[in-house]
């Protein structure tokens, strides 16, 4: 099946207002390639300010809690981002699931949240290096997989508007280091076959992206491989000049 690629950027902690003049780029370079979709996902102190500066660009935060409302010092809700102006948002990043502790049911929680207050969720996934070793990925990452994505009950439209799925080995991640074309084909084609058995035929709409030390280098190839529908970029999306030619990668594929 043929799916509209999506090249989320993921600023991390990286950015001021200074920074914004990039995101100008940016959104100015994602316009030149209307056959991929492009997104960033900004740090929450910036949503605001990139969302007034560029309107017609889509702006993500990086997380969400689980609940609607409440007593959660420090958190942040998705009614309050889509105030901000933000689309989208990446739930259960290998760094917040290591750094925070948050647990795949977490994960499901936030999703829910996300796509319940209006917001697309791109919900991550992927395994450690020991894991990778022992052989373990596939179903170590479909088990996660599983028990990450929100409920069927959840959407209220179609689950491809509100849900893509980013493969992540946490190995991968700002290492330089990507796994083999086999091995990201395999993963992909498994986590495919969660998505069919969560959602039926639907599932077979919802875009999988990879990600982990995603360069203008290597985005062709990756981007070619059957059923990688896009890429989750960390820190390649700082700038236009090592974003741009993703995107423009996307586009060819
Ligand atoms: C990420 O953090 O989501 C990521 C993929 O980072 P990088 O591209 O830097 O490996």
């Amino acid at each position: 099946m043929a799916r509209r690629k999506l090249v989320a950027g993921n600023w991390k902690m990286h950015g001021l207002g200074g920074d914004l003049a990039e995101l100008s780029v940016i959104a100015e370079g994602a316009r030149d390639n209307d056959r991929v979709d492009v997104a960033l996902c900004l740090p929450a102190t910036l949503i605001e300010r990139a969302a007034r500066s560029v309107p017609d660009f889509p702006i993500g935060g990086q997380d969400v809690h689980g609940a609607e409302k409440g007593a959660h010092t420090g958190d942040i809700s998705a009614a309050m981002l889509a105030d901000a102006g933000a689309k989208l948002t990446i739930v259960g990043h290998s760094e917040r699931r290591a750094d925070h502790g948050e647990t795949d049911a977490a994960v499901r929680a936030k999703a829910e949240a996300a796509i319940t207050g209006g917001l697309m969720a791109i919900v991550c996934c992927g395994e450690s290096d020991e894991v990778r070793e022992q052989g373990k990925a596939v179903e170590v990452v479909s088990a996660q997989l599983d028990a990450s994505l929100p409920e069927a009950t959840a959407f209220s439209g179609g689950v491809a508007e509100w849900l893509a799925v980013a493969y992540e080995p946490i190995w991968a991640i700002g290492t330089g280091k990507v796994p083999s074309i086999v091995d990201i084909a395999e993963m992909h084609a498994a986590l495919r076959s969660r998505l069919l058995a969560a959602y039926g035929e639907a599932g077979n709409a919802v875009r999988i992206l990879y990600g982990g030390s995603v360069k203008a280098s290597n985005a062709v190839e990756i981007l070619g491989i059957e059923d990688v529908d896009g890429a989750l970029v960390g820190g390649a999306s700082l700038k236009s000049a090592d974003f741009l030619p993703i995107v423009s990668a996307a586009a060819e594929r």
